[in-house]
């Protein structure tokens, strides 16, 4: 009996293996047939011979023609030849650089490397690789990594010269993204120092000569592309409700029209859901509907269900792929013949009003519109309903987006370069400078956490922020915390604010879980509560099961423990001492140490006012001081959210001597009383003053130079 059971083991695992192979096999065909189809792989000759002329190319094509995937595996290739030539030239040279590639959205970076390690057969992570934020998936092996720009550009503070790197591909250039239009002025400088390095920059517009311009005329490489009609239709009116349009529409395509999936482009995540869940719902109503595999994507959208989008839908279920503006250019989904389009994106824009950058709702430009349209066309021919007017689109909508390096928040730029050595950052060789009075608030910013001295140059504290992976806000609160003891429960909660929402609430078990997370609230803070949260879970053993049964995330937890444990040894190699003094009230005025400059005052119930600019803001629902009967009269935020009204999120009440003491130059006691126009005149005139200051030091400093 017992041979027997082996045996028929042994044969199921011979079966398997078999399987697998046959599999193996179909896959790899079908993957190399596909690579063999796109574009670029019939000027691929081309391609090889203008990387190996020129240092730097532009290399633009449409969505889809392969850049993405094909340009690393092509170089790869390429480089090594070069490589290959150095060597012999002087002999002991062993040094291959990898081939990176940036993105400007995590969601695709990890794609994409888990498409190309597919293509080249190998485990993610080995010889193919990415690296996000927070999460490093590339090993010694690795030979083509795939990351964030804002990974390069952290990279080049400790690799000036990129050396590990023999080819970087800017990918996605026309995104305009701020990290990349830095790296845009950080390379033009590396290329001309580095005569073996390839920079490839490229981009799904035309819209290249600029790019060519600002490298010193570099040849503009065109893949030629194979695109099919779209027939565009506008909205006759305008449309009140984009959701509900979308949705009519889609029920519309799926009842009446011929074969092919849909692409619809939101502006994020909250709608997406709700046109995904209204989709579902009305064709539920419709009775003998066909049925329709609804898919959402989104950057938060954990990555299998990503990966979902890419994948064929049971025989003749048609697919509609619901989508931020990721789709637009950064992700192909093959076999989209009609795209809905809301003409709506979400943007982080710098408001001057709260003082701070803001993710809203925006229209799209003209260029993006035409974009999205073009989705439609990749296979087939295509239609493509817009949900606004011939009128929206040509009167109202800009011709192309404003870069964000135009439009955010530079503090975080603004102190990279600082600590790479670029003093005057007016001088820096920026493709489209940021207007100066952004430049100047950064710096303001900067200031006021105390990275930056009256002189403009980084300080101490300055330096060590730079360390940290993190927003201003939250590595200047990490380093406070060591000297008020209290560094081990502040790592926690920057570590929590680092990772999206932990809490779950699954449809129909709504009372439920706001029961399971009333329990955990610390009625004082938000920050606090999230502590809370982080040392039950780990009291728990780090239990999966604690987590379901508390409806908290199990896997953003995990994640918040890697953060901490990364965040960590930054702390330990900077050598800032991880500390607890036990004390809570002393955590919340440590919080209140690092945003004091967001704080508001108690007006009336649930009603506050910013306490630098007067404006009214309010308490989100989810907050833990929410209808808790407890009205602190002085609180701090962590940010702002517009929709209806002015949210604050992440709050913790903090003592109004506290913020006296902590942000003198804003705050006195008696300050509570004054208008809103003299708190106005003070911070302005504050502000003059550190800006003459840094004038005058600058002026000192050319006279220095000049002597
Ligand atoms: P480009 O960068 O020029 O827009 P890509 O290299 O991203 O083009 O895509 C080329 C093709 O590779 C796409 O048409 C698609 O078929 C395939 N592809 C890309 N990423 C994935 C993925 N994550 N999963 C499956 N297929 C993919
Ligand atoms: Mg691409």
């Amino acid at each position: 009996e017992d041979v027997d059971y082996k045996k028929s083991q042994k044969f199921a695992a011979h079966m398997q293996e078999k399987n697998e192979a046959v599999s193996d096999f179909a896959q790899k065909k079908t993957l190399d047939e596909q690579r063999k189809f796109l574009p670029i792989y019939a000027i691929r000759e081309d391609l090889l011979k203008i990387i190996r002329e020129n240092s730097i190319i532009i290399c633009v094509g449409e969505t889809g023609s392969g850049k993405t995937t094909q340009m690393t595996q092509v170089s790869f290739e390429e480089t090594n030849l070069l490589v290959l030539n150095q060597y012999l030239h002087e002999s002991g040279y062993t040094k291959r650089g990898m081939i990176g590639c940036t993105q400007p959205r995590r969601v695709a970076a990890m794609s994409v490397a888990k498409r190309v390690s597919e293509e080249m057969q190998c485990k993610l992570g080995d010889d193919v690789g990415y690296a996000i934020r927070f999460e490093d998936c590339t090993s010694e092996k690795t030979i083509i990594k795939y990351m964030t720009d804002g990974i390069l550009l952290r990279e080049s503070l400790t690799d000036p010269d990129l050396d590990h790197y023999s080819a970087v591909i800017m990918d996605e250039a026309h995104e305009r993204s701020l990290n990349t239009d830095v790296l845009f002025g950080l390379l033009r400088e590396v290329v001309s120092r580095r005569q073996d390095l390839k920079l490839i920059v490229t981009s799904a517009t035309m819209d290249s000569e600029k790019f060519s311009d600002f490298f010193g005329n570099v040849p503009i490489f065109i893949i030629p592309g194979r695109t099919f009609p779209v027939e565009s239709f506008f909205s006759k009116a305008c449309v009140e409700d984009y959701v509900d349009a979308a949705v009519k529409q889609c029920i519309q395509i799926h009842l009446g029209a011929a074969d092919g999936d849909i692409l619809v482009f939101m502006p994020g995540q909250e709608d997406i859901e709700v046109t995904c869940e209204l989709i579902k719902e009305r064709l539920n109503d419709l009775e003998g509907a066909k049925p329709l595999s609804i898919l959402p994507i989104y950057s938060q959208l954990p990555s299998d269900l990503q990966a979902k989008i890419f994948q064929k839908a049971d025989d003749g279920i048609r697919k509609c792929v619901v989508a931020t503006n990721i789709a637009e250019t950064s992700l192909t989904v093959d076999g989209i013949m009609y795209v809905v389009d809301s003409g709506y994106c979400k943007l982080k824009v710098y408001n001057p009003r709260i003082g701070m950058d803001a993710l809203q709702i925006y229209p799209v430009s003209q260029a993006n519109a035409n974009q999205r349209m073009g989705r439609a066309g990749r296979t087939g021919p295509g239609q493509c309903f817009r949900l606004y007017t011939e009128r929206n689109f040509r009167e109202e909508m800009l011709k192309t987006n404003v870069p964000e390096i135009q439009r955010t928040n530079l503090a975080n730029v603004v102190l990279l370069l600082k600590s790479l050595g670029i003093q005057d950052l007016l001088q820096f060789h920026f493709m489209d400078p940021p207007p100066q009075d952004n430049l100047m608030n950064s710096m303001y910013q900067l200031w006021i956490l105390g990275a930056l001295d009256n002189t403009g140059s980084l300080t101490q504290l300055g330096r060590q922020m730079v360390e940290f992976p993190l927003d201003p806000a939250l590595s200047q609160m990490l380093i406070t915390s060591v000297g008020m003891s209290c560094s081990s429960e502040i790592l926690i909660i920057v570590s929590m604010l680092s990772v999206p929402s932990i809490f779950f609430r699954p449809k129909g078990k709504e009372e439920e879980s706001d029961a399971k997370r009333e329990k955990f609230q610390v009625a004082e803070s938000d920050h606090l509560t999230f502590l809370h949260v982080y040392i039950q879970w780990k009291k728990s053993g780090y239990s999966n099961n604690w987590c379901s049964d508390h409806f908290i995330h199990a896997k953003a937890m995990r994640k918040v423990r890697e953060v901490r444990q990364q965040l960590k040894d930054i702390m330990d190699s900077q050598k800032l001492d991880v500390k607890s003094c036990g004390n809570w009230d002393v955590v919340r005025k440590c919080i209140c140490a690092a945003y004091f400059h967001q704080a508001a005052r108690l007006k009336g119930i649930g009603e506050y006012v910013n306490l630098r600019t007067g404006m009214p803001c309010h308490l989100h629902p989810t907050s833990a001081l929410f209808g808790c009967g407890f009205t602190p009269d002085y609180i701090v935020y962590h940010e702002l959210i517009m929709t209806t009204k002015e949210y604050m999120q992440c709050v913790t009440c903090v003592d109004g001597h506290w913020l006296a003491e902590l942000g003198p130059m804003f705050f006195s006691l008696k300050d509570s009383l004054k208008t809103r126009g003299e708190r106005a005149r003070k911070e302005t005139s504050e502000r003059s003053t550190m800006e003459e200051e840094m004038r005058l030091a600058q002026e000192k400093l050319n006279r220095m130079k000049e002597e």
